[in-house]
C-alpha cells in the first residue's frame, strides 16, 4: 500500500525559489574577480539565474547537455549553477588547479558544450579549446568593459563560435522561465575526482541526491546552518560542490559571503571581519594560512562561531588554536567527491562532551560519525565486517542516497559491493563511540613486515612539532620489511632542526615499529589540485632523486646515562649529491649537526608543475664503448655460460642479518597510543653497546674439520714423505709422464678455460658493481677472451703433441680436454656470430612509425648525452650488410613480428594500467607515469652488463576502444641482439593476457 502524501520532486530549483521567496533580501556578497566587493540578494540571484536559463536555451543547450564552469566562488557562479540545473542541463564544475591537459581531458570526456569561466582562467581556456570539439561557446563572468581585446587560441577549434560577456548575455534575456518539471533523479551536477588514484572519474549528482545532501547537512550535528548565520565557503564550488554550501545556505536563508579568487589569510580575515561571518568551511591548509595571519597581526575573531575543516586530516594544532585562542568551535569532517561530499563529522556526543577538554581531543581529531542518511561499515580484505573497537584497520565502505552508484560513462566498471556499499579507498578504524578515523588512503598506507602503518597518524603528530609547518609520511622500499616510513618535514620559515629532534618528538607517541627510518627536510611538500598532500608525487620525486633508506634508521637520543661506551659516535653523514643531496643519519647518539630549513629535496617550484618537469637529472652514465653485434652476443653468451657455475662461496647477507638479529638486545616496550598487536616482524637495531658475537665455527667447538686429516703434525710429516716416495716408485713402475709434462697440460687446460673465466668474471664483476663496464665488458669479454681462445688452440695442440710424442699413459686425456674446451668456446663464438648475423643491426624497435613516439625531456635527460640519438624515421647506415640504407620502419616490420600496435576494446585507462603493471613487472624503472596523457616512459638494463634501453609507451583512445603503441631503444649503437623486439613482444603479450 502506498502512502497518500504529495510526491513533490526534490529538484534543486526549489531551493533557490524558497530562498528568493522567504529570504529574498538576504545578502550574497562576493569578492569579484575584477576587484570590488559585489552585493546582491537571493531574490536577484534567482532572477538572474532564470535569465541564464533562457540564454542557455537560446544557445541551443538542451536537458542533459553538460555545461562546464571553470570559476571561483562568486554570486555569478551560483547564478550559473541554478540557471543550468533549472532547465535539466548538467552543471559540470571544472577544477582550475588541475593541469590544463587534465582539464581538457575531463571537459572532453564530459562532452561539455558551453563553458562559463572567469577572466582569470581565459589563458587555460585558450590553450585547451582546440582539444574540446564539443565546446561552442565560452561565457566570461564579466561585463563588456572587462572583456579581453583579443583571445588567441592555441590552435583550431572548429565548433567554437566565440567568447560572450556574461552580463551582456543575460541582459538580453528575460527572467521568465519554467524550471523543474522533470524527475528528481535527473542529473544535476558532474564533478570529476581529482585523479589522485587513477584516471579522473565523473561523479554525476542527481537533483534528488543534492537535495537530500542539503537536508542532511542542515542537521544540527552536521553543519546546522540557520538563517541567522553568515557563511563563508572558502572550499571551492569546483571541488565537491563547496560541500553543498551553495544549496544549504539559500536552503536555510543564511547570508553567504563568496571569497572569489583571494584565499590567502589576510583576504579571508578581511571578509570574516567585515561581513560578520559566523560559520566557515575549508581545508586545513587554508586555516593554517589564516591562523598564521592572525598570529602575525594579533587580530581576533569575535564573531566567528564555527569552522568545518575537512578534505584532509585536521592537525591538533589547528583545532587547539581555534578553540583555545579564538574560541571558535571546530568540526572535523570527512567526505569525498563520491559522497556529495559530506560523510562523517567529529561532533562530540553528549557523553564525550562531559570529558575534560584534553580527553576530548582524540575524538575531535578523528573524522567522526555519520549523520542520518549515511551508512558506514569497515571490512577486511575478504569483505568480513570488522569490529568497532578503534583498533581494527579496514576498508571504509559507505552507502546511502547521496553516495555514487557508478561513474559517468561507466568508468571503473561496477563500484558497489553485493550489499550496495561503495569502497571509499580509505583505510579506517571505528571506535566504540562510533568515531571513524581515517588512517590512510589505501594507496598510501605503509606496509611494513605485513602490517599497516598509518601515515596520517604520524603526520598529525609530527606537524605538532613547534618547528614544523607541514609533514608528510611515505613508504619507501625496504629489502626486508617491504616498506618503511620516511618522514618529510617542511620547517616553519627561519627554523632549523635535526632529524633526531623529530624522532624524539614522535618517541612514545607512536608504536616503536611505526617510527620513520629517516627524516628528510624539504622546502616544500607538494599538494595536489584539491589541496591534499600529493604522496604519489613525493614518492616519484624520491625515486627520481635515487633516494634509498639509510642503512640504519635514525636513532632517537639515547635514554639518560649511563651512555653507551661504544661505538664512536658518527655525526650526521650527509650523502653526497649522488643520492640527491639529502642527509641521512647513520648513527647519531650525540646531537647532530643542524639541518637548515632550506635544505631542499628539490628546488622550489610553481604551485603545480607538470610531473615531467620534476624529474631530476640522473647521475652521469658510465661511458660505454661501441661494440660490434657479434662481439656483444658472444660476450653475453660466454658470460652466461661461465657464470652458470657459481663461485664456491658467495657472501651470505641473510646469515649476517640473522646474526645481528640474534645479538640484538630486546628493547623495552614503548608507550603506545594504541594497543595494537605486535607485528610478526619487528625492526630491531643491534645494540651498539654489545659487540656482535663471532659466529661459532666447528673448529672452535673442538670438532674435527671435515677435510682435516686425523693425524698429528709429526705423523703427517712422516706420512707425506712416505707417500711421495710411494708415488714416485709407482710412477716409475707404470711409466707415468714426467712432472713438467703434466704441469704443461694443466696450464693448457687453464688457458682453455680462461676465455670463459674472463667473460664470466667480467659479467659478474660488472653485475656486482666491482668492475667498470668498459673493463668487464669491452676489455675482458670482447677483447681478451677471444684472443685467449685463439691462444688456447695453440697451447692445446702443443699439449696433444707432447702427450702423443711422450707416449705416456694417461697424459693424452688432459690434452684432449684442453682442446675440447677450446672447441666448445669456439662453438659458442660461432653460434653467437651466426645468431648475430641473422638479427638486423638495429637497436630501435617501434610499433608506429607514422606518428613516431618521441621521448619527453625527462626521458631524454635520463638517457644521457652519450647515448645514441633518437631519430624520428631512422634508416641504417651503409655497411649494415643486407640492411644497409634501409628504413627501420620496414626492417621492424620484417624482422620483429611483435612490433605491431595493440588495438583493443578496453578503455584507455584500463590498458594504461595493464601496460604499466607489465613494465614494472619486467623490472624497468619508470621515468614518466602520466595516465592523463597516456604516456609512460621507463628504462631497463640487461641482466649481466647493464646495457640500458629506453621505452616509451603511448595509449590513445581509438574508435574501437584504445590503441597501444611502444618504442624501445638501446642507448648503445649497433645491434641489440633482438633485446628491444623481445621486450615489446613480452609487454604486448602481458597486456593482451589481461
Ligand atoms: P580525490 O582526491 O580522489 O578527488 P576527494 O577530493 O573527493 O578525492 O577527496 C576524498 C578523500 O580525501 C577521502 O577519500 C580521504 O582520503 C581524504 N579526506 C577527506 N577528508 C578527510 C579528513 N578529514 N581526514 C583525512 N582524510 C580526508
Amino acid at each position: 500500500m502506498q502512502g497518500l502524501m504529495q510526491h513533490g520532486a526534490l529538484t534543486l530549483d526549489k531551493i533557490i525559489d524558497h530562498a528568493a521567496q522567504w529570504h529574498g533580501g538576504r545578502e550574497v556578497v562576493s569578492r569579484s574577480v575584477e576587484g570590488p566587493i559585489v552585493r546582491t540578494t537571493y531574490r536577484e540571484i534567482r532572477d538572474r539565474a532564470k535569465r541564464v536559463s533562457n540564454a542557455l536555451l537560446s544557445l541551443g543547450i538542451k536537458p542533459g547537455d553538460r555545461v562546464g564552469t571553470l570559476a571561483w566562488n562568486t554570486g555569478r557562479h551560483m547564478e550559473a549553477w541554478y540557471g543550468i540545473m533549472g532547465i535539466g542541463a548538467v552543471c559540470h564544475t571544472l577544477n582550475p588547479r588541475l593541469f590544463p591537459e587534465q582539464i581538457a581531458w575531463i571537459a572532453d570526456h564530459a562532452g561539455d558544450r558551453l563553458i562559463f569561466t572567469d577572466l582569470t582562467f581565459l589563458p587555460i581556456i585558450a590553450a585547451i579549446l582546440p582539444r574540446l570539439p564539443h565546446v561552442e561557446h565560452v561565457v566570461v563572468f564579466t561585463d563588456r568593459d572587462h572583456m579581453p581585446g583579443e583571445f588567441p587560441l592555441a590552435g583550431e577549434a572548429p565548433r567554437f563560435k566565440g567568447l560572450l560577456a556574461y552580463e551582456d548575455l543575460i541582459d538580453q534575456h528575460g527572467a521568465e522561465c519554467a524550471w523543474g518539471g522533470f524527475d528528481e533523479g535527473t542529473a544535476a551536477g558532474l564533478c570529476y575526482t581529482s585523479g589522485t588514484t587513477g584516471d579522473p572519474k565523473g561523479v554525476m549528482y542527481s537533483h534528488r541526491s543534492n537535495f537530500l545532501h542539503t537536508l542532511i547537512t542542515l542537521q544540527p550535528d552536521v553543519m546546522g546552518l540557520s538563517q541567522k548565520d553568515v557563511i563563508l565557503p572558502v572550499v571551492p564550488m569546483f571541488h565537491a560542490n563547496a560541500w553543498g554550501v551553495a544549496f544549504s545556505a539559500p536552503g536555510s536563508g543564511a547570508k553567504i559571503v563568496m571569497p572569489g579568487p583571494k584565499m590567502d589569510g589576510a583576504s579571508i580575515f578581511e571578509l570574516l571581519d567585515t561581513e560578520g561571518v559566523t560559520f566557515s568551511a575549508a581545508v586545513p591548509t587554508v586555516w593554517q594560512m589564516l591562523l598564521q595571519h592572525l598570529e602575525a597581526t594579533g587580530a581576533e575573531l569575535p564573531v566567528l562561531k564555527k569552522v568545518v575543516i575537512g578534505g584532509a586530516a585536521c592537525p591538533e594544532t589547528i583545532i587547539r588554536a581555534f578553540q583555545e585562542t579564538y574560541d571558535v568551535e571546530v568540526v572535523h569532517a570527512w567526505g569525498m567527491t563520491e559522497t556529495s561530499p559530506v560523510g562523517t563529522l567529529s561532533v562530540l556526543t553528549d557523553e564525550l562532551e562531559k570529558l575534560p577538554y584534553d580527553q576530548q581531543m582524540p575524538y575531535r581529531l578523528k573524522q567522526g560519525r555519520p549523520p542520518l542518511g549515511v551508512e558506514l561499515r569497515l571490512t577486511d580484505d575478504d569483505d568480513n565486517l570488522l569490529p568497532h573497537d578503534g583498533q581494527a584497520f579496514g576498508h571504509l565502505k559507505i552507502r546511502g542516497p547521496i553516495i555514487a552508484a557508478e561513474y559517468f560513462r561507466g568508468a571503473g566498471g561496477k563500484i558497489l559491493d553485493q550489499d550496495g556499499f561503495f569502497d571509499t579507498g580509505d583505510i579506517a578504524t571505528i571506535d566504540e563511540h562510533g568515531f571513524m578515523q581515517i588512517t590512510d588512503r589505501a594507496k598510501d598506507v605503509v606496509k611494513s613486515g605485513g602490517e599497516w602503518i598509518s601515515t596520517i597518524e604520524i603526520e598529525n603528530i609530527a606537524v605538532g612539532h613547534p618547528k614544523a609547518a607541514l609533514a608528510a609520511v611515505v613508504g619507501m622500499p625496504h629489502p626486508k620489511w617491504d616498506e618503511r616510513p620516511v618522514l618529510l618535514v617542511k620547517l616553519k620559515a627561519g627554523e632549523t632542526a635535526t632529524k633526531v629532534e623529530f624522532i624524539d618528538f614522535l618517541q612514545g607517541k607512536i608504536a616503536k615499529w611505526w617510527m620513520p627510518d629517516d627524516v628528510i627536510f624539504v622546502d616544500d611538500i607538494p599538494l595536489g589540485a584539491t589541496g591534499k598532500i600529493d604522496k604519489k608525487l613525493i614518492r616519484k620525486r624520491l625515486a627520481d632523486e635515487g633516494y634509498s633508506l639509510p642503512e640504519a634508521p635514525v636513532q632517537p637520543t639515547p635514554a639518560p646515562p649511563p651512555p653507551p661506551p661504544e661505538p664512536e659516535p658518527v655525526a650526521t653523514q650527509t650523502l653526497a649529491a649522488a643520492d640527491g643531496g639529502h642527509g641521512a643519519v647513520i648513527y647519531a647518539p650525540e646531537p647532530v649537526e643542524e639541518v637548515e630549513a632550506d635544505t631542499v629535496l628539490s628546488a622550489p617550484e610553481p604551485e603545480i608543475a607538470p610531473e615531467s618537469e620534476l624529474v631530476a637529472a640522473p647521475p652521469p652514465e658510465p661511458e660505454i664503448q661501441q661494440v660490434s653485434a657479434t662481439d656483444a652476443i658472444i660476450a653475453e653468451a660466454t658470460a652466461i655460460a661461465a657464470a652458470a657455475a657459481p663461485p664456491e662461496k658467495l657472501p651470505e647477507p641473510e646469515a649476517e642479518a640473522t646474526a645481528v638479529a640474534e645479538v640484538a638486545t630486546p628493547e623495552p616496550e614503548p608507550v603506545q597510543i594504541k594497543a595494537e598487536p605486535e607485528p610478526p616482524l619487528r625492526l630491531r637495531e643491534p645494540d651498539p653497546a654489545e659487540p656482535s658475537k663471532p659466529t661459532p665455527v666447528l673448529a672452535d667447538a673442538g670438532e674435527a674439520l671435515p677435510f682435516a686429516m686425523p693425524i698429528t703434525p709429526g705423523k703427517r710429516g712422516k706420512g707425506k714423505a712416505a707417500a711421495k716416495a710411494k708415488s714416485e716408485a709407482a710412477g716409475k713402475a707404470s711409466g707415468k709422464p714426467p712432472r713438467w709434462a703434466s704441469l704443461y697440460l694443466d696450464l693448457a687446460l687453464l688457458i682453455a678455460l680462461a676465455p670463459a673465466i674472463l667473460a664470466g668474471g667480467g659479467a659478474l664483476g660488472v653485475k656486482l658493481g666491482m668492475i667498470p663496464l668498459p673493463l668487464g665488458y669491452t676489455a675482458m669479454t670482447l677483447d681478451w677472451a677471444p684472443r685467449l681462445a685463439f691462444i688456447s688452440v695453440a697451447t692445446g695442440l702443443i699439449g696433444l703433441i707432447i702427450a702423443l710424442s711422450a707416449g705416456f699413459g694417461r697424459l693424452w686425456k688432459g690434452a684432449v680436454l684442453a682442446l675440447a674446451i677450446t672447441a666448445a668456446t669456439f662453438g659458442v663464438m660461432v653460434a653467437a656470430k651466426a645468431l648475430g648475423g641473422q638479427s638486423p643491426p638495429i637497436h630501435d624497435v617501434a610499433t608506429d612509425w607514422k606518428t613516431p613516439l618521441g621521448f619527453s625531456d625527462a626521458a631524454m635527460a635520463a638517457r644521457g648525452g652519450s647515448a645514441e640519438i633518437v631519430v624520428d624515421d631512422p634508416s641504417l647506415p651503409v655497411g649494415s650488410a643486407a640492411y644497409a640504407g634501409r628504413r627501420l620502419a620496414e626492417i621492424n616490420a620484417e624482422t620483429c613480428p611483435a612490433a605491431r600496435p595493440l588495438v583493443s576494446e578496453r578503455a584507455p585507462g584500463d590498458v594504461y594500467e595493464s601496460i604499466k603493471a607489465a613494465v614494472l613487472a619486467s623490472g624497468m624503472t619508470l621515468v614518466t607515469d602520466d595516465p592523463m596523457d597516456g604516456r609512460l616512459e621507463a628504462n631497463g638494463s640487461s641482466f649481466w652488463y647493464g646495457l640500458t634501453d629506453d621505452l616509451v609507451v603511448r595509449v590513445r583512445p581509438d574508435a574501437r576502444g584504445s590503441r597501444l603503441d611502444m618504442r624501445s631503444i638501446g642507448r648503445d649503437a649497433g645491434p641489440d641482439q633482438g633485446r628491444n623486439c623481445a621486450r615489446i613482444g613480452t609487454l604486448m603479450t602481458a597486456v593482451r593476457g589481461q
